[in-house]
């Protein structure tokens, strides 16, 4: 699909369409020359295509909705060789199936998206020694949040990655990437509850593009098997949290969570609108245990399924983020392949596979974020 990597955004009327191969990055960067911007994830490397059909979500999905939420129509190519446009009024039902069912339907040449005005927005890290009142009442901070605020929640072992000081390397930290979308002169009320968790081991918040958060997971230096395991919470108080930090200190392998606050504009489509069918609950949750050792998969596979268990992560779950490990597990050989978008040094637990993603462009700022559960950190 590569090769169908166009771009075109029309200012005036609001609306991008991305080939069925462009990546979120390049539509997004097109956008932001506008001062728009159609939400996505985290990182700029995944395709559009891909992102959109399972759900999407990231650091305008609050405000904004789930990319599906703005979907305005597909181009899609059926499995009888025709072509067809979806849209609300042309072939619904594929159009409803295609906005959350992942990639099942056929194959999807171009979106038509809605765009937002969106230029700078007020984000970045924010560090904390972790426990189980700052974990929750982070997540409540942002659940409580105007919609302009957008927020993943990660609790992990620090790597020795360059964006955290050495002091913290091999420590439990809780990081969080923060987005406000909002009007600038509300970001420091919006961004106060989270500011008051305690004084920060890092704050990194600040004004900056907002194509600029889409950096992703840093790049791991070998490939990681995924162990990963994803669901839904509504229940995130101080005893799941600290369920949440006790399972991570006990992990023998590398181990993160990964926290998406939901609400906001994601709750006010209703449920039955698109395939997404979790818009009422709370909490989007992974946790994960990427690991480089493939003969540590089966304990780290182990550890990821007791912890989503104990933590009530089960049944459905996000099928952007699906990913579990069977028996056997995965040679190196096989399991690096991948069917990413391109051969690259960053892994990152998908759907199907360990997937190889290509690095994030040059960095205009310095690299920041391990976006998700344990994305890439384990090889540092
Ligand atoms: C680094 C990284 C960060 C991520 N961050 C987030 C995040 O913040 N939020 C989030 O919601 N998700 C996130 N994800 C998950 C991501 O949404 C899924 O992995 C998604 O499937 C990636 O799509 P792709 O096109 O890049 O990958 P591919 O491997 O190319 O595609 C994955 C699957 O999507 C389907 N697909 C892709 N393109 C098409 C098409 N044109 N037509 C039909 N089917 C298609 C196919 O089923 C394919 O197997 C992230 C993934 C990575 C690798």
């Amino acid at each position: 699909m590569r090769g169908l990597d166009s771009v075109s955004i029309d200012p005036n009327a609001l609306v991008g369409h991305a080939g069925g191969g462009t990546t979120a990055g390049a539509y997004s960067r097109a956008a932001g020359e506008h001062g728009l911007a159609t939400g996505f994830g985290d990182a700029g490397t995944v395709g559009v295509a891909g992102i959109a059909l399972g759900g999407g979500i990231g650091f305008l999905s609050r405000r904004d909705g789930l990319t599906v939420d703005n979907v305005l129509a597909a181009e899609v190519v059926l499995a009888d060789g025709s072509v067809v446009t979806a849209d609300a009024e042309h072939h619904p039902e594929l159009f409803w199936a295609l906005r959350g069912g992942g990639g099942n339907f056929g194959i999807v040449t171009g979106l038509t998206l809605r765009l937002r005005p969106t230029a700078d927005v007020t984000g970045g890290m924010v560090v904390h020694e972790p426990t189980p009142e700052r974990l929750a009442a982070a997540a409540r901070a942002v659940l409580d949040a105007p919609d302009g605020l957008s927020a993943m929640i990660n609790v992990l072992v620090a790597p020795p990655a360059p964006f955290l000081p050495g002091s913290l390397h091999g420590r439990p930290i809780l990081l969080v990437l923060v987005c406000w979308s909002g009007p600038e002169a509300d970001a420091a009320a919006a961004l106060a509850p989270l500011r008051a968790l305690g004084e920060p081991l890092v704050d990194d918040i600040g004004p900056r593009a907002y194509t600029d958060m889409l950096q992703g997971p840093p790049p791991s230096p070998q490939p990681l098997h995924p162990a990963m395991r994803t669901g839904f919470t509504d229940r995130l108080d101080e005893q799941w949290a600290a369920t949440a930090l006790d399972a991570l200190t006990g992990a023998r392998t590398f181990a993160a969570f990964n926290l998406r606050p939901m609400g906001g504009a994601i709750a006010r489509v209703p449920v039955d609108a698109t395939a997404f069918a979790h818009r009422q609950r709370a909490v989007m949750a992974s946790v994960a245990a990427p690991t480089p050792d493939v003969t540590a998969l089966p304990t780290a596979q182990a550890w990821a399924d007791a912890t989503a268990r104990s933590l009530g992560l089960v049944g459905a779950g996000y099928v952007n983020f699906m990913s579990r490990t069977t028996s056997p597990p995965p040679t190196p050989a096989s399991s690096s392949s991948g069917c990413g978008r391109s051969s690259g040094p960053t892994t990152r637990t998908t759907s199907s596979a360990t997937t190889t993603t290509s690095r994030p462009p040059p960095r205009a700022r310095p690299a920041r974020s391990p976006a998700a559960a344990g994305a890439g950190a384990a090889g540092w």
